[in-house]
């Protein structure tokens, strides 16, 4: 019996349409939600994400910089990366209903497993039609998407043609010189970075799950040989006690380890950190990948361009290759995985006595797009410009949001539904006592506070935000 009901993430991605989380894209010419565009809280969200990933990996710590490489790569990376040839994933249509599908995506039509495996053709059920069994011969279908660089005549052909990078790590790979040159590092250390990654996706679909733009952030971090295995240890910790520290149910993630080769087919060790995502088809989802991929990269590098991207260990008195060490989570994928596991139904007291269903998102408030809201308990000549000048002031430092618009309990419930930590209420006491009510959204605990005090103790409460 699968934790999180199918129905869930149809919740999910309904609250993400209407409050302006995530829109399908294109929708004006009828968008095929293969493709979604993040709405004005969908920013905030992977903007703080992105920030706590930041934040986590590079900034506290002293042993990783940060790195923004090309989108665009010259052509032989991908060559000597491997995925020219290799990053292709085996491509079979059902024969009834003409669907198309990734072998290893398929799920066994008996024992419905969900165990990461591919099914074996024979036993596999179409997604689409549930017809069993009736599929093509698989064959390869290259993941990169490529583009044409160059205005000039001839340009379209070979000669301008580029890939749109698939994955974060060949970026900084290239740059690997650069960088302890600059930076003066010297292994075990890391190179950081937020990469928007094209990848020409069979089944595209599942909300952000898998979109063939999608931003990705990557952690390369460089040990000297020998060392991959206890790092690969070290950094899967770490990266599972960051979305915990954010809030995700530790029951709802698990250790995955990879069932076929990465990208370029020369992985050595992947383990992915899957979390409940609750999708149709299969509950478990990967949220991020830790790979050990030994010296293959630097090594196909150096090789193909000649250059030397070895490291002097001074104290050794040895040159070696580095090994790399590789967290690469799904930016676009912790957005909907942290929506899934914020959204929550209870009940709140309502002005009549009785108790309304309220749909609330439990975020952390170090994810939350708005971290108060100022609303007056009507709008009111002499309470609307007061809490106006709250918010004014509380803006100086985090997102707030004023709203006067409608039924006190309303606009609480709409706060609750974006996941608005505290809701700052002004109202006719306020005029007398200089006081405004603050209500927790979890609890949805009131406190009474001088407004003159509302700064001190939200800086209190978003500490780290
Ligand atoms: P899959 O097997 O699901 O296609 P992968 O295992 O090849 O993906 P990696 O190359 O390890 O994925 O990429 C690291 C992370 O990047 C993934 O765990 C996922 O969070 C994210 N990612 C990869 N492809 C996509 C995509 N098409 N859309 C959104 N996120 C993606």
């Amino acid at each position: 019996m699968p934790k999180r009901a199918a129905t869930a993430l149809a919740d999910v991605v309904s609250l993400a349409r209407r409050r302006g989380f995530a829109y399908p894209s294109g929708e004006v010419y009828g968008a095929t939600r293969a493709a979604w565009d993040l709405g004005p809280l969908g920013v905030e969200l992977r903007d703080n994400l992105r920030r706590q990933w930041w934040r986590a990996v590079v900034h506290g710590r002293d042993d990783v910089v940060g790195l923004d490489a090309s989108i665009i790569l010259p052509p032989a990376t991908w060559v000597a990366s491997g995925h020219e040839d290799g990053f292709a994933d085996p491509l079979t249509e059902c024969r009834s209903c003409r669907q198309r599908f990734r072998v290893d995506h398929l799920r066994d039509g008996e024992t419905g497993d969900d165990d990461g495996r591919p099914a074996d053709l024979v036993s596999a059920v179409c997604p689409s039609c549930g017809t069993r069994g009736a599929w093509t011969e698989p064959r390869r279908f290259s993941g990169l998407l490529t583009t044409h660089v160059g205005a000039a005549e001839g340009d379209e052909g070979e000669g301008g043609r580029h890939h749109l990078r698939p994955e974060a790590a060949q970026g900084v790979f290239l740059n690997l010189a650069n960088v302890v040159t600059t930076s003066r590092s010297k292994p075990p250390f890391g190179i950081a970075q937020v990469a928007t990654c094209f990848r020409n996706e069979i089944t595209p679909g599942d909300f952000l799950f898998r979109t063939r733009e999608f931003e990705q952030m990557s952690l390369a971090w460089f040990v000297k040989p020998g060392e991959g295995p206890r790092w690969h240890t070290y950094w899967l910790e770490e990266r599972t006690r960051w979305y915990v520290d954010l809030g995700i149910d530790p029951d709802d993630l698990r250790h995955h380890e990879h069932p076929r080769p990465g990208p370029g087919e020369h992985t050595t060790h992947t383990v992915d950190i899957d979390f409940r995502f609750g999708l149709p088809g299969s509950e478990w989802g990967a949220l991020e990948g830790v790979t050990d991929r030994a010296d293959h990269d630097l090594r196909a590098h150096a090789e193909a361009s000649g250059r030397d991207l070895s490291f002097f260990d001074q104290a050794a008195g040895e040159r070696w290759l580095p090994h790399v060490v590789e967290p690469a989570a799904g930016l676009s994928r912790a957005v909907m995985a942290f929506l899934v596991a914020a959204h929550a139904t209870d009940e709140a007291p309502n002005t009549k006595g009785g108790v309304d269903q309220r749909t609330v998102l439990r975020l952390d408030p170090r994810l939350a797009p708005v971290k108060a809201a100022v609303l007056p308990l009507s709008r009111n000549a002499e309470l609307s410009p007061r809490a106006r000048a709250l918010a004014t002031e509380l803006r100086a430092s985090w997102p707030v949001e004023f709203d006067d618009a409608g039924a006190i309990g309303k606009r609480y419930r709409r706060q609750d539904e974006i996941g608005t930590p505290y809701c700052v209420t002004v109202d006719f006491e306020t005029l007398d006592d200089e006081a405004v009510t603050v209500r927790e959204r979890d609890t949805m605990q009131q406190t009474r506070v001088p407004l003159a005090g509302v700064a001190d103790l939200l800086a209190q409460k978003l500490r780290g935000c």
